[in-house]
């Protein structure tokens, strides 16, 4: 059985990055395997964060990107929102692989596997994997493949789901300036909170993406019609082509994979919790965790997930909290977030979405929401926990 320092189970986001940042630092020299069951030539998803405009590893790659954001709220609240440090950036899937890639190609101790990954096992030889292209093990293996738990009862579980369109347009119709990060002028009806988004690519182009959070998935047609109601009544574009289109489901839950402090299988990306609960954004998330991931391993020879404190446990608790207030509807969504963009500055308000506001930004930021919706959803998520 062939033996490696590392294996990547999962060449997508985590693992990728995980690899890329292996790959700046020595442990360039460790042999390392990446397996994934899909080539990674598609552009098969958008991604879009707010980073400060310091330099960062994929400048090259980013798309477009924006210092401001139009936000369309409940009772007619809208307003064209100003990042101050931030900037809202967009790369696509198919650059992100691309680059990542060559990046990878350029090092001889680093090998792809084209094959599905069946099982993942600690041992105390290290990381063992199943393939169908073989058996494998390492030192350690890091794992994004394998599915976190979603039925977990004493958690919150929510979906994030949506479908997009790439369309183009006769006439100028998208403010190629100014990005909508959010838009609640559509009907709430039916399952979940809903809104759309509009990212231009320049006036005559743009991806329109339809979101909803919810517990179970709409059916295919209805994300199609509510598309095409909100390109015709809200954005008021009645001629246009498709050319790209995107679905998918990202969880939204507080549901973390239970590691042993000595396993030899780490959970990464969505498999290990990278994505931010309350939100479901995860680039940003990704890119910190696995840096956090190689930084250990420099220092200590091994990676351990994060330590919990007492500040990360409230953190954790206050994106439960708002998934609990969702899930059983005691407040409306949309009034949630137009609350939390209009009673906020903007770059304040994404910092605490990233985790990294002061414990006085946040209760400051919490105290925007409904209080006594989310006192009984706080009340009820610990209630459930313990
Ligand atoms: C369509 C879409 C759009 C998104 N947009 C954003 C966004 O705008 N901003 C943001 O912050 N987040 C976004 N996300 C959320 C998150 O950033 C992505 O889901 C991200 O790709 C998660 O990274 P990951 O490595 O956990 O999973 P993935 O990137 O999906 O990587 C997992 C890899 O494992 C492989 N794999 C799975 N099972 C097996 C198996 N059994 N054997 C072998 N290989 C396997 C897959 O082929 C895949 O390449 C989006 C998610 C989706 C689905």
């Amino acid at each position: 059985m062939k033996r490696y320092d590392y294996i990547i189970a999962g060449g997508g986001l985590a693992g990728l990055s995980l690899a890329y940042y292996m790959n700046q630092s020595v442990l360039r020299n460790k042999q390392i395997l990446i397996l994934d069951r899909d080539e990674k030539n598609k552009n098969d998803r958008t991604w879009c964060f707010w980073e400060t405009d310091r330099e960062s590893p994929f400048d090259p790659i980013v798309f477009r990107k924006w210092p401001e954001v139009y936000f369309y709220g409940s009772g007619g609240f809208e307003k064209k929102l100003d990042l101050g440090n931030y900037a809202y950036k967009w790369i696509r899937g198919i650059d992100f692989y691309n680059f990542v890639k060559t990046d990878l190609a350029a090092n001889p101790n680093i090998t792809f596997l084209q094959t599905n990954v069946g099982r993942l096992t600690s041992t105390a030889d290290g990381g063992f994997v199943i393939t169908e292209a073989g058996q494998f093990i390492a030192d350690y293996v890091f794992d994004s493949v394998t599915s976190l738990r979603l039925d977990n009862k004493k958690r919150e579980n929510m979906l994030q789901h949506f479908k997009g369109w790439e369309i183009s347009t006769p006439q100028p119709s998208f403010d190629p300036d100014v990005p909508i990060m959010m838009d609640y002028r559509i009907a709430q009806t039916g399952l979940g909170v809903r809104f759309s988004y509009v990212l231009p690519v320049d006036e005559k182009r743009a991806f329109v993406e339809y979101t909803v959070f919810s517990d179970k998935l709409l059916e295919p047609a209805e994300y199609d019609r509510e598309l095409h109601t909100y390109i015709r009544d809200v954005l008021n574009i009645q001629d246009f082509e498709i050319h790209h289109e995107e679905f998918g489901v990202i969880p939204m839950t507080d549901e973390l994979p239970e590691t042993p402090r000595d396993s030899r299988v780490i959970r990464i990306g969505t498999s290990g919790g990278y994505v931010k609960a309350s939100s479901g954004y995860a680039f940003k998330r990704t890119q910190w965790l696995t840096q956090e991931l190689v930084s250990q391993i420099l220092t200590t020879g091994e990676p351990s997930p994060p330590k919990a404190t007492l500040h990360s446990w409230f953190k954790r608790l206050m994106d439960s909290t708002l998934l609990n207030v969702l899930l059983r509807e005691r407040h409306s969504g949309e009034v949630i977030f137009t609350h939390l963009y209009k009673k906020n500055l903007t770059p304040k308000l994404l910092t605490f979405m990233d985790g990294k506001a002061s414990f006085a930004d946040e209760l400051r930021i919490m105290s925007t929401v409904p209080l006594w919706a989310f006192t009984k959803g706080m009340v009820d998520t610990l209630i459930k926990r313990f």
